[in-house]
C-alpha cells in the first residue's frame, strides 16, 4: 500500500483547509477538525486522526506512541472521528458492512446509515446448518426492509435517526459452510474465543475486504465488534491487516461502546428479531447444548 511521504496542504472549493495524512492513505484530512483533537502537523507531516494509522503505521497493534506515551486505542472514538470528517466534507462514503445477524446489525445500521451509504454483506459460512443460516439471513433482510421503509416515509419514531439516514443496500453471497469447515480443520476443539474464532473472523473479513475492493467501496467493517463476547481489539487488528492486503480502508469499530450493545437489545425487542443463543458454528452450538444439560 503506497504511503504518502509528504503532507499536501490545500483548500477545497469552499475554502476549507485540507491535507493528506502522511502515514496512511486517508486523504483530505480536515485540518480544523484535526487540530480540535490536538493533533498538529509534526515535522512537516500531518498525522491524521481517522483511525487508520492514528499516528501509527498500517497493521500495527493496539498500542501506539504519541510523544513517548503508550496509548490503548479507542476504536469507537476513531470511527467517530472518521464520521465527523465525512460530515465535515459533506460526504457519504460507501461502506460495506459485514453482518453476522440482524440483532447485532440493528444498532450498527441505525448509527452508520447517518454517515455512510451502507451496503450489508451477509457472509457467514461459519453457520454450519442451512436452516439456521437461512433464518438468520431472512431476519437480516426483514430488518433492512423495515429501516428502508422508515427512510422512504421519513418517519423515525423511537429511532436514533435523522433525515440524513440513507437507505441500505444488500450484497449477496453464496452459502458455503465447506469453506469454514476446511479453514478450521484441526481447531475443532478450541474454546470459544480461541484460535478457531481467529480463523473464523479472518475468513469472513477477508471475503468482505475482497468484495469491497472489487466493488470500489470506500470502507469495510463488521458488526461483530458489538458482541461483548468478541475481542474488538483482535477484530480491528485483523481488519487492518486485511485492509492492507486488499487495498481498501478498514473502518475501525467497537460498536458495543456507548451503550451500543444495550441499544441492539432494545432494537431487537422492538422489531421482534430472532436472537440465537449460540454463535454460529456446530462447535458453539454443541457447547450451548452441553451447558444446558449441566
Ligand atoms: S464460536 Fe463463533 S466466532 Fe468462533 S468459530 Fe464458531 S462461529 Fe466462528
Amino acid at each position: 500500500m503506497p504511503v504518502n511521504t509528504k503532507t499536501k496542504i490545500g483548500k477545497t472549493a469552499s475554502g476549507r483547509r485540507i491535507s493528506s495524512c502522511s502515514k496512511c492513505y486517508v486523504r483530505d484530512v480536515c485540518i480544523a477538525s484535526a487540530r480540535s483533537t490536538g493533533i498538529d502537523p509534526a515535522g512537516g507531516h500531518l498525522i491524521c486522526t481517522n483511525g487508520f494509522c492514528g499516528g501509527r503505521t498500517q497493521g500495527s497493534t493496539n498500542a501506539g506512541i504519541y510523544g513517548g506515551t503508550l496509548n490503548k486505542r479507542n476504536y469507537s472514538r476513531e470511527s467517530e472521528k472518521i464520521m465527523e470528517q465525512a460530515r465535515c466534507r459533506g460526504e457519504y462514503p460507501r461502506l460495506l458492512l459485514h453482518s453476522c445477524c440482524a440483532p447485532c446489525s440493528s444498532h450498527c445500521l441505525e448509527l452508520l446509515r447517518e454517515y455512510f451509504q451502507v451496503t450489508v454483506f451477509y457472509y457467514n459460512p461459519n453457520i454450519t446448518e442451512m436452516r439456521e443460516y437461512e433464518f438468520r439471513k431472512a431476519e437480516e433482510l426483514r430488518l433492512i426492509r423495515e429501516y428502508n421503509a422508515q427512510v422512504e416515509r421519513q418517519t423515525f419514531d423511537g429511532m436514533h435517526s435523522s433525515p440524513a439516514a440513507g437507505k441500505i443496500e444488500v450484497l449477496e453471497s453464496p452459502y458455503d459452510p465447506g469453506v469454514f469447515m476446511e479453514a478450521v480443520r484441526g481447531y475443532e476443539h478450541c474454546p470459544e474465543g480461541g484460535d478457531r474464532c481467529g480463523i473464523c473472523f479472518t475468513l469472513r473479513l477477508q471475503e468482505t475486504a475482497r468484495r469491497a475492493a472489487e466493488n470500489h467501496f470506500d470502507f469495510f467493517t463488521t458488526t461483530l465488534t458489538i458482541s461483548p463476547l468478541k475481542d474488538a481489539e483482535r477484530l480491528n487488528r485483523i481488519g487492518e491487516e486485511t485492509a492492507e492486503e486488499y487495498g481498501v480502508a478498514w473502518l475501525p469499530s467497537d460498536f458495543k461502546k456507548k451503550d451500543g450493545y444495550k441499544r441492539s437489545i432494545e432494537l431487537s425487542a422492538r422489531f421482534g428479531l430472532y436472537r440465537q443463543n449460540y454463535c454460529g458454528c456446530i462447535y458453539s452450538r454443541q457447547k450451548r447444548t452441553d451447558s444446558a444439560k449441566q
